[in-house]
């Protein structure tokens, strides 16, 4: 419930506190960001109304998908998916960083997922440049891990998948690019788990 502020009152003494301003939510404020923040609120409208009710949080193809943030790439369309099917994590070139890692140890052993898809693409922002130029370039003193190679950074993340301790109840790994100009995907890289005896 939003009320004239437009904002709950919780929100509110949340975001009413520093250098944060707030502003009558449809008021004209003449910020030039403002008209595509409103947009994303009536598409949202339609949406609601046309959804597909999903009552179940665990993925039902055991699936997780771990892709670049890239805005050419639609995920559920690209890898035929539907709403309720797979985890989606997203960062700057789909790397598997501890974050990641936080997010499929939850995705696996917390939700039921068993595959797991690393997704790099083609025309990546990450491939080619170097730690020290996007540090210049953003002014932050951050590992952003640069792509070399797409083979090389696939193996290497899922080198760091299959060994990492809590990430057992993965069956299942693929490295694929994306080719964001033809639309196809590179089957690159795959790992199965060797069954235990017995089991
Ligand atoms: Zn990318």
């Amino acid at each position: 419930m939003r009320d004239s502020t437009g904002f709950t009152p919780d929100f509110a003494a949340v975001l009413g506190v520093g250098s944060i301003v707030l502003w009558p939510a449809g008021a004209d404020l003449g910020f030039a960001a403002m008209p595509n923040l409103q947009h994303l609120l009536e598409a949202n409208e339609g949406y609601a109304l046309a959804r597909a009710n999903v009552a179940d949080a665990r993925p039902s193809r055991h699936l997780a998908v771990v892709t670049c943030m890239d805005a050419r790439i639609d995920v559920f369309a690209v890898l035929g998916l539907h709403l309720g099917e797979a985890h989606v994590i997203r960062n700057a070139g789909g790397r598997v960083t501890e974050d990641v890692l936080r997010s499929l140890a939850l995705s696996t052993h917390v939700l039921g997922a068993d595959t797991v898809v690393v997704m790099q693409h083609t025309k990546c922002g990450l491939a080619g440049a170097t730690n020290e130029q996007l540090r210049q370039r953003t002014g932050a003193d951050l590992e952003f891990y640069p792509i070399g190679h797409h083979r090389e950074a696939l193996r290497e993340d899922i080198h760091v998948l299959v060994n990492t301790e809590y990430l057992k109840p993965v069956k299942a790994i693929a490295g694929f690019v994306y080719d964001v100009e033809s639309g196809q995907v590179e089957d690159v890289v795959r790992w199965e788990r060797e069954a235990q005896a017995g089991s």
